[in-house]
């Protein structure tokens, strides 16, 4: 039987094996294990919250099942050009001021080209990371060089997923590879920015698909500091659209088991929210999950998603508090 020793055993040499055996614990067992290992790591009382907006939507040319914003599916989503600066930064002032210390801006983009939309995104940055707050980017792929001039303007952490298994990758998307996600990774990494990493389940994937995404995750030279953990949300007119609901003890499971060998990274619960009563909600900050996503719009990215009032209330319920992060604007000569 393997020892889970919590904060000395920060490791990146994990097995399939041993992921398997963590992740098939009798339930109880395995949130008690987690929410140790949760102790050990952070303060269990508190919850980052994190707000995304998407600053272009729509009109994506990959191919990714499970998104509403891919240009080839039927969806109800409707396409919107880059938002003007001045919108984007009225969105993160209001953030801040709702309890959010991440803001995050989401770009449906296959990867980033450098012109002038790239100009105008490091405006932004540059403005969001001004007010105090982390400023997360998902803009699709990234080269190097891209990735240092989002560092220079103070850009905290790029969102890039790894969406699911490298085994299972291709069922779901055919318009890149798994080791594009894995190169922008890297590229995110050699600039000196920080990473936030995770996926989606409810694909079709099996239990060992998840534990394989996870591996990928674990065993990085350097655990990504943000992990996200999705399940599937139902999007009309993709071709996943009629795969079940993901049952919520899948959720606290992978969050568990995520909590247990990525012990510390801020373990996100994300897409899926708006699906789960508060009860359930809880079960998943029990087993680690230390972070979700809110938004004045009620929206995540393009599909639904709790709003700030509720969750904050579901917060106080629950006797957890939004974490503080105390920063002026980050410096990158402090890197
Ligand atoms: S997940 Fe991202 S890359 Fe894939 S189709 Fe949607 S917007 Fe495009």
């Amino acid at each position: 039987m393997m020892e889970i020793k919590g904060k000395k055993a920060l490791r990146h040499d994990w097995t399939k094996e041993e992921l398997l055996e963590i992740y098939n614990k009798p339930l109880l067992e395995l949130v008690y294990l987690a929410a140790s290992v949760h102790r050990e790591w952070h303060n269990p009382e508190e919850v980052q919250i994190s707000t995304l907006l998407s600053v272009k939507t729509g009109g994506c040319p990959e191919d990714c099942s499970y998104c509403g914003q891919a240009a080839r599916y039927h969806t109800d989503i409707k396409v919107q050009a880059l938002l003007p600066t001045e919108t984007v930064l009225a969105h993160a002032q209001k953030a801040k001021d709702s309890g959010s210390s991440r803001f995050c801006m989401a770009a449906a983009w296959r990867e980033v080209r450098d012109n002038r939309d790239f100009d105008r995104i490091i405006e932004m940055v540059k403005g969001v990371n001004e007010m105090g707050l982390e400023v997360c980017c998902t803009l699709g792929m990234l080269t190097e060089s891209q990735a240092q001039r989002l560092q220079e303007a103070g850009l905290y952490a790029y969102n890039h997923n790894l969406d699911t298994s490298e085994e299972f990758y291709d069922e779901i998307i055919s318009t890149r590879r798994f080791d594009n996600r894995i190169e922008t990774i890297k590229n995110v990494r050699k600039a000196g920015i920080t990473v936030c990493s995770g996926g989606i389940i409810g694909l079709g994937e099996k239990p060992e698909d998840r534990i394989s995404m996870l591996r990928t995750l674990a065993n990085m030279e350097k655990h990504p500091e943000s992990v996200p953990i999705n399940a599937l949300a139902r999007v009309a007119g993709t071709p996943l659209e009629f795969l079940p609901k993901v049952d919520v003890w899948e959720m606290v499971r992978m969050i568990a088991t995520a909590r247990i060998v990525l012990p510390s990274s801020m373990v996100r619960l994300s897409a899926g929210r708006i699906e789960m009563n508060e009860v359930e909600q809880a079960w998943c900050f029990m087993a680690g999950a230390n972070s979700i996503f809110t938004g004045e719009r009620e929206t995540l990215l393009v599909t639904p998603n709790p709003g700030v009032d509720e969750d904050m209330s579901m917060l106080s319920n629950l006797g957890l508090r939004p974490m503080v992060v105390k920063r002026e604007a980050f410096c990158n000569s402090s890197l």
